[in-house]
């Protein structure tokens, strides 16, 4: 199992880079970053003579030295809303909304989990994928099995994937052959699912179990306040969505009359608290952004998702002004990709569409204010991410005492006679992105960003353990 392969004390040289801030970005040229055998970070020198690095630190003299060619590490993303079920539907979505999406996709595809076999060949494949782009924490929704929640947990543990693991709870307004029979089942196999994450992982450091109502249209109002007993019972998380689309918000007031708002209905059955995710949250009121903000509940912001259902653009500016913590999803098969360098690019789009406003008003009142910048959208895939999951204090960026979380990006170096028969690359798999030798680590990191996708992910790390490679690793 890869979370249990001993971890060599390793030396990792050459350029990084990470966020430090949410509008900034450092690059680092000459890096070393020393892991210990904890995968714990337990030096960083920058822009030094990294030759003799080892000669400089005490017991590092027989460290493995890993080294980066044409590129630079990058910490680990953090993907914190998606569907591992929803794998197969990826790319299928046509012109539905939401709420008959969910009817002609989600929930056939999902109640066919009942099937541990077909359960087993698609957690696996998606683990894989996920891996694949540099997703190093990923918040799973599993389907409402409680087996195979299980072995979606387990898949993450033998592969060293963080992640939160949940069973999703649906009582009502879900087709008959695919929903909790009762509130009581409902609660009893989600602390089914809780206790066996537990049992795999007590310390909860690559796995841990989250509660997961699918949505409120979907469950009871008794249902939800047993989630939120759970929730504090069992001092778990919880990730929901919130605010998607308009029709949704419209079901919601229906449903629940008493409440003041989407959010309050939440906020009532006690599932409100600074261990949430809500997923979306497009369209709060003022009054509903206070009252996370209140409740330190974290936002997963998954634009691809939003455009594909054309569900609205979230205002992320207005909700980081306001001191919310936010995060990426990539929010499968909503989404498109189970990529969060391709999402990050998504936030970007979004929040200039927010900035353009109707197409009318865009070329005389841009509200620049609204666009989110290359490090600020690279900041909500890492920083963000690691606080909405609650692992700010342990990933999202290269610190001493953090936990090597990363991948190694390397890009495409054009040899001087350009490319030949169409063979990219010296080694013949560049990646889109190509080098020509004259740009700087600014350019290569903007590059990486706008057209970079996983071919340029070469090796993954969790807790300083290789959890993923491709032939372009090289160490
Ligand atoms: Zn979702």
């Amino acid at each position: 199992m890869a979370a249990s392969v001993p971890v060599e004390k390793t030396i990792y040289l050459g350029a990084f880079a990470h966020c430090v801030a949410l509008a900034e970005l450092e690059i680092v040229e000459k890096g070393a970053i020393g892991v210990d055998e904890h995968g714990v970070i337990g030096f960083i020198e920058k822009e030094v003579d990294v030759e003799d690095v080892r000669k400089r630190h005490e017991g590092w003299n027989d460290a493995k030295v890993v080294s980066v060619k044409d590129g630079f590490f990058f910490p680990g993303f953090i993907d914190t809303h998606t569907h591992a079920p929803q794998h197969p539907n990826t790319g299928l979505f046509g012109k539905t909304t939401l709420l008959d999406w969910l009817d002609k996709y989600t929930f056939p595809m999902e109640s066919s989990f009942s099937s541990l076999d077909k359960a087993s060949r698609i957690y696996t494949n998606f683990v894989s994928r996920t891996l694949s782009h540099g997703t190093t924490t990923c918040a799973y929704y599993a389907t409402r099995h409680v087996e195979a929640t299980n072995l979606l947990a387990d898949i993450c543990l033998a592969r060293g994937q963080r992640a939160l693991v949940g069973r999703v709870c649906m009582d009502t307004l879900s087709p008959e052959y695919y929903r909790d029979e009762s509130v009581e089942s409902a609660v009893r196999d989600s602390k089914a699912c809780i206790d066996y994450v537990r049992s795999i992982d007590a310390e909860g450091s690559i796995v841990r179990p989250i509660i997961t109502p699918r949505f409120a249209p979907s469950c009871t109002a008794p249902c939800l306040a047993g989630l939120g007993k759970l929730a504090h019972e069992a001092d778990a998380f919880v990730q929901t969505h919130v605010s998607e689309n308009t029709s949704e918000i419209a079901l919601v007031e229906e449903l629940f009359p008493d409440s003041k708002s989407y959010t309050h209905v939440y906020d009532e059955a006690s599932l409100l608290t600074p261990k949430t995710i809500l997923a979306h949250a497009i369209h709060l009121s003022t009054e509903e952004r206070k009252l996370v903000k209140e409740r330190g509940s974290k936002i997963s912001h998954c634009p691809a998702s939003n455009t594909a259902l054309t569900s609205g653009c979230c205002p992320v500016r207005e909700l980081l002004d306001e001191g919310i913590t936010i995060g990426l999803g990539t929010d499968v098969s909503g989404g498109f990709s189970p990529s969060i360098l391709e999402e990050a690019r998504h936030a970007i789009w979004t929040s200039r569409f927010v900035a353009m406003g109707t197409p009318a008003a865009a070329a005389s009142s841009l509200n620049n204010a609204a666009k989110l910048s290359t490090a600020e959208a690279l900041y909500l895939a890492t920083r963000g991410g690691a606080a909405v999951v609650g692992l700010e204090d342990k990933v999202g960026g290269f610190e001493v005492g953090k936990e090597f979380d990363a991948q190694m990006i390397r890009l495409g170096s054009v040899p001087e006679e350009g490319d030949k028969e169409g063979v990219f690359g010296e080694d013949g798999a560049g990646g889109p992105v190509d080098l020509f030798g004259f740009e700087s680590a600014e350019e290569k990191l903007e590059k990486w960003m706008y057209s970079g996708d996983d071919r340029n992910c070469v090796a993954v790390w969790v807790r300083g353990r290789l959890v993923h490679k491709t032939t372009r690793y090289t160490a």
